[in-house]
């Protein structure tokens, strides 16, 4: 609790970061045009409120608890032309697809969490590319630079942060109608798994869950008190510090210090250095917030980091996303799950079969193959299970779009096909049919 000596929670939020080493911040050309930025970005209206981040920490908290799961997921980078109503609702309603498939599966209510409405900004591996010996700076998203390879695109625009919010604040309200309409009501979702599975190549080997489903009545929770299938909650990789921290405000209900620019914050697997500007930011933040932890962590360097960001153990405040390729996570998991639940730690584990399963066409498209997606994901819930801990959840790039990224599924996308509809600016995403494709060939796999 924040006594009134303290100094006030969102100032030490807002500035105790900028003492320290901050990774993948872009070089602003220009520091007035940021100054003004920043100052919009302070007296711009919250995006969320304290008490919705309140409330998904405590369904998270029931994550941590082993009792209820979490699919979050969406675009690897949203653009700031491209975002339309046509596809925040298909990938909203692909969540909530994922969502009955997964909870009936599991036999547990679910959180659902939107990758979207602030995943703008991308972690690179390099700060320039060169293509036909001309080197310009790299894309690091939407909210930093645009993606055309022109040196006008790619120089960083502090302006484009305010776009940033404006348009995160209009996602926000399309999904909060949507939910609140009739799109989200269990009939919807069940008349959606139903023409998947009509239409599916899969169909005779899907169609007992999604009978099953249908004979449940949809989403398994509704009747537990707590969840309702049209609550949707935002979140994106908290990047940049400038922007995340000028969207902070104090709660002064409980004198706490909410970012506002979304419900759960993350802290990529790039930036996650135990003495770095981010871990410090997030560690004055009270929303609920995530960590990605990729093959390289430590045992005591995971430790430490649970430390910083949870030093109160609260279960809800702290979701650990892995991701580590399906060749590694049974060796690596084992461990890291073994000492965080001997010293008692309440984490939620979540598992993003994603990243670790990043390759390159013969075409040069990065992609990602549905079949190592799926078996990290089997290794994610062999090792949890195997140690008597709650594999908590799924974290996945994904589009309601009909886009050819990553190959595989029911539809056998191959290498040929990536060119034809491959939007994506960052990673390679599945498509509607490829995590419902998932999510079945995952609901039968914890079935056997
Ligand atoms: C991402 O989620 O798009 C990402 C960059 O992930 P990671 O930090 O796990 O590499
Ligand atoms: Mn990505």
């Amino acid at each position: 609790m924040t006594s009134l000596l303290d100094p006030p929670a969102a100032h030490a939020a807002q500035t105790s970061w900028r003492r320290l080493p901050a990774g993948q911040q872009p070089s602003w050309p220009d520091a007035a045009a940021l100054d003004a930025a920043v100052t919009a970005l302070a007296s711009a209206l919250p995006l969320v409120t304290a008490r919705e981040c309140d409330l998904l920490r405590a369904r998270l908290a029931a994550v941590a608890r082993g009792e209820a799961f979490l699919v979050q997921g969406g675009d690897c980078a949203e653009e700031l032309d491209a975002v339309n109503a046509a596809s925040i609702g298909r990938t909203a309603g692909t969540l909530q697809q994922l969502a009955a498939v997964l909870g009936y599966a599991r036999s547990l209510p679910v959180v659902t969490l939107a990758r979207m409405a602030g995943q703008y900004a991308k972690p690179r591996s390099s700060p320039t590319e060169i293509r036909g010996g001309v080197e310009l700076p790299v894309y690091r998203g939407d909210a930093v630079n645009g993606h055309a390879f022109t040196a006008a695109a790619r120089t960083p625009d502090p302006h484009r942060l305010v776009r940033v919010h404006h348009t995160s604040a209009a996602t926000v309200n399309l999904v909060r109608a949507y939910g609140a309409g009739e799109h989200a009501g269990p009939g919807q979702v069940l008349a959606a798994l139903r023409e998947f599975t009509d239409a599916s190549p899969e169909r005779d080997r899907y169609a007992a869950l999604t009978a099953e489903i249908e004979r449940a009545g949809g989403f398994t929770g509704t009747g537990d008190g707590w969840h309702t299938p049209g609550e949707l909650f935002m979140s994106h990789e908290g990047l940049l510090l400038d922007y995340e921290s000028a969207l902070v405000r104090l709660d002064p209900a409980t004198g706490g210090a909410y970012a506002t620019s979304g419900h759960l914050l993350w802290i990529g697997e790039r930036t996650r250095r135990l003495d770095g500007a981010h871990v410090e930011f997030f560690s004055r933040i009270s929303n609920p917030v995530a960590v990605k932890i990729g093959p390289s962590i430590e045992t005591d360097d995971l430790l430490r980091l649970i430390g910083r960001l949870s030093p109160e153990g609260e279960p809800g405040r702290l979701t650990l996303v892995v991701r580590m390729g399906a060749g590694k996570i049974r060796d690596v998991l084992p461990g890291l799950v073994e000492r965080v639940t001997a010293e008692g730690l309440p984490v939620a584990w979540v598992s993003d079969p994603m990243h670790g399963n990043t390759i390159s066409a013969p075409s040069g498209h990065k992609t990602r193959r549905f079949d190592d997606v799926l078996d990290e994901l089997a290794g994610f819930f062999e090792v949890l299970t195997g140690l008597g801990a709650h594999p908590g959840g799924v974290h996945l790039e994904l589009t309601g779009d009909d886009v050819t990224e990553c190959v595989g599924g029911g539809d056998g996308i191959g290498f040929g096909d990536l060119p034809a509809r491959y939007r994506s600016v960052c990673d390679p995403r599945l498509n509607r049919g490829q995590a419902l494709d998932l999510a079945y060939r995952l609901a039968e796999l914890l079935d056997t």
